[in-house]
């Protein structure tokens, strides 16, 4: 069979879903390998270095949908993509099924099946095909050389001959996959890193990578938040409360502020309040990783960089794994290849779409023109 990729068609996006490492893997599964011209030059990948690695050049996004029997790309499919789709295809892709239920039914109707790389199920036996964990560190790390980018000073103290510079102070705020990326890379640039989040069981993780966890003055933070399968809940008023008041303190001698926080099938938690940019000394920087969900601060635009009236600078850009495209493109690329390689037992270059599965048929959300979405939950933990 073929395996092929498409150039993205989101405006701005760099990634791209195969690379001419993961095509060499690719083939050694037994499949051939189709790109469509251009797909990989935003990421640093020629057709050349595709051709070198033994992948055959579309010259068309027509030719390559019509060449391929698995289309693998990064982007939920453009209605023009899945007009191109035939029947007993396969598309690999991030999809949010919930989100897209027109484009899920229309990939139903064109009778494709399709594999959604954000609905694998978070298990350990499937943490190599976890996309969402991949893209979610790329973001953590690039939001906080987003911040340095803006801030005005270094991160690192330093005694100089012409001074002493204090460490700035970062707080990041949720301490998920995101999260976690960004206090590691704030603590090994020199700052002084403080890190929040409603699951009170990463305090130890944060503390044991040079971070100070955030404690709250709640006697129930314990219990507060945490949620089944390690997502987070909705936090209770008085936690919130709590919650806000520490921040409040901690705002004026913060320099920088990383937000992650998200909460599974809600619009993002609203935690840095405008008051608290108010109250940051100016040429601060927040970094909002939630900005897509609706941000976590107050003052976040989606894909804007603004500049409050006290001069705190607060990004809100949605592409931060694209802005690593080489490196992004390199992770997804090799999380594809997982899948392909758990969906090719054989190594014989079939497809065996198994849906006995459960990372599998957790995943597929179109299959033999039926919906499959939401899938059951798993069995393996
Ligand atoms: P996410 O992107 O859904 O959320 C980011 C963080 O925001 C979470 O840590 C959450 O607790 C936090 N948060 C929510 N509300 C908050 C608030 N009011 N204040 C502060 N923080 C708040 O999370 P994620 O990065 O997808 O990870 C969620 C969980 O899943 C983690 O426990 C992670 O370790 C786990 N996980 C497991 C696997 C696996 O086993 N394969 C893979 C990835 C993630």
């Amino acid at each position: 069979m073929i395996i092929g990729s498409p150039k993205e068609l989101y405006a701005g996006e760099a990634r791209v879903a195969m690379t001419p490492d993961s095509a060499v893997q690719l083939q050694k599964l037994g499949y051939a390998c189709l790109i469509e011209t251009g797909a990989g030059k935003a990421a640093g990948f020629s057709d050349d270095a595709y051709r070198a690695a033994g992948v055959t050049v579309a010259e068309t996004a027509a030719a390559l949908y019509a060449g391929a029997d698995v289309i693998a790309k990064v982007r939920p499919p453009e209605p023009s993509e899945i007009a191109l789709l035939q029947p007993g295809k396969t598309l690999i892709s991030f999809f949010y099924p919930a989100q897209n239920t027109e484009l899920l039914e229309s990939a139903k109707d064109k009778g494709a099946n399709v594999i959604a790389m954000d609905m694998v199920p978070r298990i350990s036996r499937a943490q190599k095909m976890d996309a969402l964990s991949s893209m979610a560190n790329i973001a953590g790390y690039r939001a906080v050389i987003e911040a340095g980018n803006n801030f005005g000073r270094f991160f690192t103290g330093q005694v100089t001959a012409a001074g002493k510079i204090p460490p700035a102070k970062v707080l990041v705020v949720g301490a998920g996959v995101a999260g976690l990326a960004a206090v590691g890379t704030s603590v090994s640039l020199g700052a002084i890193t403080y890190a929040f989040d409603v699951r009170p069981e990463v305090a130890e993780q944060i503390e044991s990578m040079g971070a100070q966890f955030v404690f709250l003055d709640f006697k129930e933070q314990l219990q507060d938040g945490a949620a089944t399968g390690g997502y987070a809940a909705p936090s209770s008023p008085e936690f919130r409360e709590a919650q806000l008041k520490k921040f409040r303190e901690l705002a004026p001698e913060i320099d920088i502020v990383i937000t992650t926080a998200l909460i599974p099938g809600r619009d993002a938690p609203k935690l840095w309040l405008a008051d608290m940019v108010a109250a940051m000394k100016p040429g601060s920087v927040i970094i909002d990783l939630a900005a897509e969900r609706g941000g976590n601060c107050d003052l976040t635009v989606a894909d804007q960089r603004v500049v409050s009236d006290n001069g705190v600078i607060v990004v809100g850009y949605t592409d931060f794994p694209s802005r690593m495209a080489a490196q992004a493109s390199t992770l997804y690329s090799t999380n594809i290849r997982h899948m392909m390689t758990d969906l090719t037992p054989a190594k014989d270059g079939v497809l065996n779409h198994n849906m006995e599965d459960d990372v599998i048929r957790g995943a597929t959300v179109a299959f033999e023109g039926a919906i499959t979405y939401p899938p059951p939950p798993p069995k393996i933990q």
